[in-house]
């Protein structure tokens, strides 16, 4: 894998394009070269968005003639359908073959430097030709509590909220910052690599006013540059919500205190931990829950109450949180938090925890069965499935997943929360007779 270091000098070394290289005569279809005698450009490798691009995608190649491209994959997705349509594009353009990157990206390695132009356009076409592929808008993370059952909270959420960051209010330190790389990992396992990000991140959690907050543990200053690959350092716990103003103090302040060719790393270890965390201290408090409760949700989650779910068996490094074996008594404690929102007046939020409640006792059975669902959702899905399609409910429950959806998306006010919570109760209830039946194959 290059450092970022060789990566910026093969950069250097190869950009921008030179039209002379990309269009030399040899190189130009048989169909054209004999046309009038003149020299043949594409007038589009002028246009600015295809520099751009080709600035941070284009790379040089062994071979002349031919260079390597790598494509942005935000955040590392890629719908089905796109991927159908790039499977042309890599048939058309790379020698049917495309590699997947370190960074959560693709390259194509065999593209000839004459059809650059047309590459492009066609990534235009299906949306894949964003500019600034390993730069520090390119923020790496992993799933996080999206979908990861380990993650504490929502990774993605936030390399989102930084990416946009650097096309809005951040776009001052794109130059000064571009060769940064920003990792984010869901849980202290760090399958993003925050560990060796110049600005790490993993996710966490933080009580204020008897609520819980989304957060992150920042970390700063790791490298993997051969001879000197070094961890980053721990600089704190921030709610998810400050966490690109931390960002913005950060490069606020390298680009205050840097010497001319000082790099993030290098300054960050001259300048010290201890002043950093100063600069940083304004934006470890949360602030109040009446000020603004947008705090108290996680970045992609709005309207949903943040919690931290019990640690279970994960689809990665699943040894250092143990697996959880769901208790009929989590269920009884969600409705205990159901009725206090519910005294406040809180009718989301008792709402929220009616349904999350309901859930986790459908949980109990379906662990029996070695089911063990994502999502709440899935929770009665599979309840459904399993126990009330197949009889074993003897009738009751029917249309169960629908039954709690339609009461969670009904008008918020007090009756309606009073209804599900006594729904919710009720199934409670229903689920710790059901789990001490024998267990039956349907
Ligand atoms: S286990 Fe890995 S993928 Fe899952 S949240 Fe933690 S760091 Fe992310």
């Amino acid at each position: 894998m290059r450092t970022q270091k060789e990566l910026e000098e093969e950069r250097k070394r190869v950009g921008p394009l030179k039209l002379d290289l990309a269009f030399r005569s040899e190189r130009r279809p048989e169909s054209l070269n004999n046309r009038n005698g003149l020299r043949l450009l594409d007038p589009r490798t002028l246009e600015s968005d295809f520099q751009d691009w080709a600035r941070d995608s284009v790379i040089e190649h062994k071979l002349p003639g031919l260079r390597g491209v790598h494509i942005r994959l935000k955040l590392g997705d890629i719908t089905s359908k796109d991927a159908r349509q790039l499977a042309e594009l890599v048939r058309r353009f790379s020698a049917n073959e495309l590699k997947v990157s370190i960074g959560q990206n693709l390259y194509l390695p065999w593209v000839r430097e004459e059809e650059l132009a047309d590459l492009y356009a066609s990534l235009k076409q299906i949306g894949l030709a964003d500019s600034g592929v390993g730069t520090v808008a390119d923020v790496t993370t992993c799933p996080g509590a999206d979908t990861c059952r380990l993650g504490i909270a929502s990774a993605k959420g936030l390399g989102t909220a930084i990416s946009e960051a650097f096309e809005r209010r951040l776009s001052e330190y794109q130059e000064l910052a571009r060769l940064l790389r920003i990792k984010i990992s869901g849980c202290p396992n760090g399958c993003a690599q925050h560990g060796i990000a110049d600005i790490g991140f993993h996710a966490a959690a933080l009580s204020h006013e008897g609520r819980t907050i989304p957060a992150h543990l920042l970390f700063v200053g790791g490298r993997t540059d051969p001879g000197s690959a070094t961890f980053a350092r721990m600089l704190g716990k921030f709610p998810a919500k400050n966490c690109v103003d931390v960002i913005a103090t950060l490069l606020r302040v390298y680009k205050q205190e840097k010497s001319p060719t000082e790099e993030f790393c290098e300054f960050v270890n001259r300048f010290g931990d201890s002043k950093l965390k100063e600069e940083l201290e304004k934006w470890r408090m949360p602030k109040s829950f009446d000020a603004d409760p947008g705090f108290y949700e996680d970045f992609g989650h709005q309207n949903e109450s943040f919690a931290v779910r019990p640690g279970i068996k994960g689809e990665c490094a699943d040894k250092i949180v143990p697996e959880t074996e769901p208790h009929i008594q989590t269920a009884r404690e969600g409705l205990a938090q159901a009725e206090a929102y519910l005294y406040h007046k809180e009718f989301e939020h008792s709402v929220r925890a009616a349904y999350d409640a309901a859930a986790a006792a459908a949980r109990v059975s379906l662990y029996a069965r070695l089911v063990d669902p994502f999502t709440s959702d899935e929770a009665f899905w599979e309840f459904e499935n399993l126990f009330i399609l197949s009889g074993q409910t003897q009738g009751a429950w029917a249309n169960l997943s629908s039954r709690f959806r339609e009461l969670r998306e009904a008008e918020t006010n007090e009756p309606n929360t009073r209804t599900m919570l006594n729904v919710a109760k009720e199934f409670v209830n229903y689920c710790e007779q059901f789990s001490q039946l024998p267990c039956t194959t349907s």
